[in-house]
């Protein structure tokens, strides 16, 4: 993961480097960086360990002055998270910094050749080795700095964005991509550039922003155009896109964290979701993925969903739609399984990507996989230009607005609005439901936001039922049919942001292992809303409640049965049971959300983890 930003151009570096990092701290926050380059040929470079407010604090007294910078937020991957790891990495020489997001896979075997030729390293990254190599290349070669880059980039196997700067030369920055992001954002007559891991950091500066492709490198200087070459020295003229981004979302508006601010933020997003895509009035259901591939779509003998955490839930309950209404069938993988497997790709096949960040590098990867054995490639992202969007033959944005909690929220009701909306519109295409039906889910999802709404009111009652868990080591989340996902998800939010182990299970698997952890001290979560399996998911709850087993029950507002047993339940709207998880996962979010603040811990930014998985 990791973010990096960079500037170059006539403001002062540094408060739009610092701006940038806060922005992409959702990446990582292990360490961070600055590199900066001052006049007279000198470079400061200021690192630390942990949060960008750790940077900011130790280099308050410092100078932090310069047109030119490179900065630094960390995931780690190779070594562990210390300032010594930290990046910008500067070459042997004193001369090059730079920045990395990615794996260099064979990090090993250049590290050995580098110490055979006298280079030391001072950290224990894979990154250290790629700014020595460039320093070895200018040595051995007299090549300028592009030059240098592309020969080492040659060598390299593995995943990267990067951005490099020399202080002998401080006019230019250089930057590459392979495998992760890289936006470059460009000022007015070209007087500055912004780069970026994504258009977050950039877009207060300029909306002209270019995106660059896998095997690109780009050569930054002031006062003339951005120069693009591949890796094979193929020239490549820049494709300027206009990005905007509503501002207001990146900031957290009144609310204490990110996550409870999309926690609410989802029956406004939900609605943004379905503009001009569920007309109700019309009754109709209008995605311009299904008008420009109708045939391909209609006739798929098979949907492949491929995808992680999140959205890989999102995912089963858009198998389950699909089969029931356009009864095709649909397999759903993990992404980080189905890539290195030797998975049966067929001609009529389409495969569906769903990833938040659409940066994911395993979904990416599964995706290519797809398209080099000719499946339609089809994107469900949310952030618009991103990698997977641009992989995407055809495909349908979320369009929930920029997510920043680490924990996924609102993307994950995004991605499963957008699957009912595909799944209806097939099967109303392919006459697999009929018009009565189909109508009658229309209405429905058109009232989801208002739904949603009445759930996040009884948050009161939601964070005096967390208290149950606050004090728990392990939970157990259970649902049947539509709801089996949100049970998954459940557990994943309470395991992400609380750190209490949690398993979700389809209920009836409970009897086949789980059922074996009950006792008084374990909280069992059931989401049992009405649906067709409602009296099985009673019997289930009945078996827990003989052995003790501390229930909280997510039901529909006119159930009774459940609500007689368990120790507490929340209510959430009746509905139709396909779309009862667009309802029925908002009192688990809550459930986390309040369950980790209970816990003191840093909900925004979970330990281990960060947003967008840019590697594998
Ligand atoms: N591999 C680099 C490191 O560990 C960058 C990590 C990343 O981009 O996630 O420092």
């Amino acid at each position: 993961m990791c973010g990096i930003v960079g500037y170059i151009g006539y403001r002062d570096a540094y408060p739009i480097l610092i701006k940038g990092l806060h922005r992409l701290e959702y990446r990582g926050y292990d360490s961070a960086g600055v590199a900066l380059l001052a006049g007279d040929h000198k470079m400061n470079i200021y690192k630390s360990k942990g949060k960008v407010s750790n940077l900011e604090e130790s280099a308050a007294s410092k100078d932090i002055s310069g047109h030119i910078g490179i900065a630094h937020t960390r995931w780690a991957t190779h070594g562990e998270p210390s300032t010594l790891n930290a990046h910008p990495h500067v070459s042997q020489n004193g001369r090059l910094a730079l920045v990395h997001n990615g794996i260099i896979e064979n990090y090993s075997n250049l590290k050995t050749f580098l110490e055979g030729k006298g280079f030391t390293f001072k950290s224990s990254t894979d990154t250290e080795v790629l700014v020595q190599l460039i320093q070895f290349i200018q040595d051995e070669y007299g090549k300028d700095l592009e030059g240098a880059v592309v020969s080492a980039l040659r060598r390299v196997t593995g995943a990267y964005a990067i951005a490099v700067v020399d202080k002998e030369n401080p006019d230019k920055i250089v930057v590459a991509r392979k495998s992760s992001p890289l936006v470059v954002g460009i000022g007015e007559d070209h007087k500055e550039f912004f780069l970026a891991s994504d258009a977050l950091p950039i877009v207060e500066y300029t909306k002209q922003m270019v995106y660059l492709n896998d095997g690109e490198v780009a050569l930054l200087k002031v006062g003339q155009k951005m120069e693009i070459h591949t890796l094979d020295n193929e020239d490549v003229d820049p494709k300027i896109k206009e990005v905007d981004v509503n501002l207001d979302t990146l900031e957290k508006g009144g609310y204490e964290h990110f996550m409870l601010k999309e926690i609410y933020d989802q029956p406004r997003c939900i609605s943004d979701c379905i503009r001009g895509r569920l007309l109700a009035d019309e009754k109709k259901i209008v995605l311009s993925a299904i008008n420009q591939h109708r045939d391909r779509l209609l006739r798929a003998s098979r949907f492949i969903i491929v995808a992680c955490g999140t959205s890989w839930h999102a995912g089963l309950i858009g198998k389950q739609m699909i089969e029931q209404w356009a009864k095709i069938p649909v397999d759903v993988e993990y992404a980080s399984e189905f890539r290195y497997r030797k998975p049966v790709i067929q001609p009529g096949d389409v495969v569906i990507a769903i990833s938040q960040s659409g940066e994911t590098a395993d979904t990416l990867a599964a995706f290519e996989l797809a398209k080099e054995r000719g499946a339609l490639c089809f994107g469900i992202v949310n952030v618009v230009g991103s990698s997977i969007a641009r992989a995407s033959d055809t495909g349908i944005y979320t369009h929930v607005g920029p997510e920043i909690g680490v924990a996924s929220t609102k993307a994950f009701t995004g991605q499963v609005m957008v699957l009912t909306l595909f799944a209806l519109a097939l099967g109303h295409e392919l006459g697999s439901i009929s018009q009565m039906e189909f109508e009658k889910y229309v209405t429905e999802l058109s009232l989801i936001p208002e739904k949603m709404k009445k759930v996040l009111e009884q948050d009161a009652l939601t964070k005096d039922i967390s208290r149950t868990l606050t004090y728990a080591r392990n939970a157990l989340y259970m649902g049947r049919g539509f709801n089996y996902p949100v049970a998954l998800e459940g557990a994943l939010k309470l395991k992400e942001i609380s750190y209490i182990h949690a398993e979700g299970y389809p209920a009836a698997e409970m009897k086949h292992g789980p059922i074996a952890l009950v006792d008084e001290n374990m909280p069992v979560v059931f989401v049992a809303t009405h649906h067709q399996l409602y009296k099985k998911i009673l019997s289930n709850i009945q078996e827990v409640k003989a052995r003790n087993g501390r229930i909280i029950a997510i039901v529909t507002e006119d159930d009774e049965a459940v609500k007689n047993i368990a120790e507490a339940t929340i209510e959430i709207p009746a509905t139709l049971p396909v779309v009862a998880p667009l309802l029925s996962v908002l009192p688990l979010q809550l459930i986390a959300y309040h369950v980790a603040v209970f816990k003191g811990l840093n909900v925004d930014q979970p330990r281990n983890l960060a947003k967008s998985v840019t590697v594998e």
